[in-house]
């Protein structure tokens, strides 16, 4: 009995007949698919229409060559999803298992149709054992992912140590694992009756689905070919319930989240997109849903929920009600229900043919939907935007938030008040006389633009480099350096206003405004091409914000300048750095603009170092607690975020904690005072240690002689 069909398969013409044992189900199945599709169709659509129910115009199609690429290369090739190697490895498996077995169905179906003149022979033995390995790889992602989600337990997967495990996860694990497992099956029971009644002897090819027929010795041909057909409509019951699901599920991320890679923002790095004309604006920030944009509520619903946003975020870690993963969530269900209720009074508008009457939010976006806690407790340290798989953009959320509390009702913390205050007339956080600002740099002789304006390099001082002790020593330090390699600089001394950062990031986008538009006026009046900044939060407001108002400049911060002064032999390094000295990596330097390598190359130059690397580093690092406009806030929830970074470098064994950023010189000087360190610890700004390496003068004080 030739139960292959008689396509006369046999050595040398090695293949199997797709639809085996299934011919006559053709059409019912079609039948079914159809359905699912539907289903599938219907479920888009509904998200679309949600989708687009509210939110402000935003363009995020233009330049589809560069979307293009990272729809390539965080969607097709998951860069981002294998940062993380066990999360990385079980979804890869999962991914790439299913995009190759959905590739061997539609061979499958191409030559059941028409007919591949290849699909037999070696051909035919390679594509079984390649779907064979593909489809264990899905299994054992799959597995993976369950160990880590049910024994494991990573507090990532939920919130301060309660799993977040809905049905929703377990259904859409149990669907895929049961699609493979049928489908190993049914090849079984194939192979079985195939070896037994047609001769097939490439069996082996097909290695899983070989083995399991073993288990199936001694069962009757007739029981095999029933079960056969019982199994096959499982199995393809399975896919297709797959399939339409996958709208009403976890599952639709296969969709949004290769989306949201396309929407990517093409905006440097960080770079908040400023409010246009205040003039003429009814409303400032985003108080209510509908003042987010479609992309920003958009991609609440390419969150998977993976927790890698939480699992570094300076304000979850310590104890702070802020968690981005929660937030996003928190939006997605404010959205779903917002969006539901705005469809349905559209609907009953067109009906009765009136005006739809938009139902009010039973809960406010700010304040209830997103506690306020929650909303201050944010560092803008980027750690969520760097690390987020699906590109989610939780800081301009957070900031659009901000802005409305501070711009529309000005509820917002009595020292950020004061702190905006000094800022509006002083230009400065501390209120200190604006006057001041080129004092620390006149006994070492720099000039200032109006005396001289023809500099290669404007130093732009910032106000802690200007105004605060630790950091008056910072940029005399870095002066020096300049001077002695012969650089030719000045600054801007009193004509010198803040850079705005703060009050940016604080919500208060109109001071940043003043502030910038102050500075670039001045600045562009001196005709300013080149910049070097020692606090990387006027780096990174120079670079890339200012250019929103016509400030183009070539920003530097001062470890790419020392680096490049190393490289060239302008300076050198003598005197050693004793003990062992760890980097702090500043947000605003490391994941804002990937300034990594040169101030560890700095160290690495310094005589004698010992760099070591605390546990969190690089784009993983961990805040000093100061962004955002979070230096200027009292830190009363949780626990003080500049210590847990102060145990890290303790934990490191570091005697020096090297900074490149007045604001964590500062945090962690707190923290090595708050752990009771300070004999044996100290925080310097890297243009301190190379000044002091370079050994160019004898102590002047009892300080400077202690140093030493
Ligand atoms: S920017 Fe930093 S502090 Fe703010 S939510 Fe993201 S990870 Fe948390
Ligand atoms: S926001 Fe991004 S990182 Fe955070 S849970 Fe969602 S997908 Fe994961």
């Amino acid at each position: 009995m030739a139960l292959n069909g008689g396509h006369g398969f046999g050595p040398g013409y090695e293949g199997r007949e797709v639809f085996w044992n299934a011919h006559s189900y053709e059409a019912v199945l079609f039948f079914f698919t159809a359905i699912a599709l539907v289903i599938f169709a219907y479920g888009i659509y509904r998200r679309w229409r949600m989708w687009k129910a509210l939110g402000l115009p935003e363009n995020r199609t233009d330049k589809a060559g560069e979307r293009i690429k990272s729809l390539l290369v965080n969607g097709l090739l998951q860069a981002r999803t294998f940062r993380e190697s066990y999360a990385g490895i079980f979804h890869g498996l999962i991914f790439f298992g299913f995009i190759i077995l959905i590739f061997g169905a539609a061979i499958d179906a191409t030559q059941f149709h028409f007919g591949l003149p290849f699909f037999h022979g070696s051909f035919y033995l390679w594509f079984s054992l390649v779907m064979e390995i593909f489809g264990l790889a899905v299994l054992a992602g799959v597995i993976l992912a369950v160990i880590r989600r049910y024994v494991w337990k990573p507090d990532l997967l939920g919130y301060r140590g309660k799993p977040d495990n809905r049905p929703d996860d377990a259904i859409v694990l149990l669907l895929i694992a049961l699609i493979i497992v049928t489908g190993f099956i049914i090849e079984a029971l194939r192979l079985h009756v195939n070896v037994n009644v047609d001769g097939f002897t490439w069996e082996h090819w097909s290695f899983a689905g070989y083995l399991l027929s073993k288990t199936l010795a001694g069962v009757d041909i007739g029981t095999t070919m029933t079960l056969h057909k019982i199994m096959w409509w499982g199995h393809a019951a399975l896919a297709l319930a797959f399939i339409a699901y996958i709208p009403y599920s976890r599952l639709l991320h296969i969709i949004t989240t290769p989306a949201n890679h396309y929407l990517l923002s093409l905006e440097p790095t960080g770079t908040l997109k400023p409010i246009e004309d205040f003039e003429n604006a009814e409303s400032f920030g985003v108080g209510r849903l509908e003042e987010f944009t479609w992309k920003q509520i958009f991609d609440s619903d390419a969150c998977t929920r993976c927790g890698r946003c939480q699992d570094g975020c300076p304000a979850y870690l310590s104890g702070k009600p802020l968690s981005p993963k929660k937030m996003i969530q928190d939006i997605k269900e404010h959205w779903e229900d917002r969006a539901a209720k705005i469809l349905a009074a559209k609907a009953l508008a067109k009906k009765s043919g009136g005006e739809p009457e938009i139902p009010e939010p039973d809960k406010m976006l700010v304040g209830e939907v997103i506690d306020l806690h929650e909303l201050w407790a944010c560092t803008n340290c980027m750690y969520c935007m760097e690390n987020c798989p699906a590109l989610i953009e939780h800081v301009p959320k957070i900031v659009g938030m901000r802005q409305y509390k501070v711009l529309m009702e000005a509820d917002f913390s009595p020292e950020l008040q004061l702190t905006y205050r000094n800022m509006e007339n002083n230009s400065n956080p501390w209120g200190i006389g604006a006057h001041l600002r080129g004092e620390w740099a006149k006994e070492l002789g720099i000039k200032t633009l109006a005396e001289n304006p023809d500099v290669e390099y404007l130093f732009y001082v910032g106000c802690a480099g200007s105004l605060d002790d630790q950091g008056k020593k910072v940029s005399t330090a870095f002066a020096k350096i300049l001077q002695a390699a012969g650089v030719s600089f000045g600054i801007l001394g009193e004509e010198e206003g803040c850079c705005g950062d703060s009050a940016m990031r604080g919500g208060n986008e109109y001071l940043y405004q003043t502030q910038a538009q102050m500075n670039i006026e001045v600045m562009n009046g001196y005709g300013v091409k080149k910049i070097i900044c020692t606090c990387p939060h006027g780096y990174n407001a120079l670079k890339k914000d200012y250019p929103h108002f016509g400030g183009n400049y070539e920003v530097y911060h001062h470890t790419e300048i020392i680096a490049k002064l190393i490289a060239e032999g302008k300076i050198t390094l003598k005197k050693p750095l004793e003990g062992v000295t760890t980097y702090h990596d500043s947000c605003f330097l490391g994941r804002y603009n990937g300034i990594y390598d040169q101030p560890r190359n700095i160290l690495k130059s310094v005589p004698g170092t010992r760099l070591v690397e605390m546990r969190s580093n690089h784009r993983k690092s961990f805040c000093c607690g100061a962004g955002g406009a979070r230096m200027w806030m009292e830190e009363d929830i949780g626990e003080r975020i500049n210590d847990m970074r102060t145990d890290q470098a303790i934990e490191a064994g570091a005697a020096t904690i090297a900074v490149g950023c007045p604001f964590c010189l500062t945090m962690m000087a707190d923290g090595i005072k708050d752990r009771g360190k300070e004999e044996s610890m100290k925080s310097m700004d890297i243009a301190e240690i190379v000044w002091r390496s370079m050994d160019l003068e004898k102590a002047t004080t009892a300080e400077e002689a202690k140093e030493e």
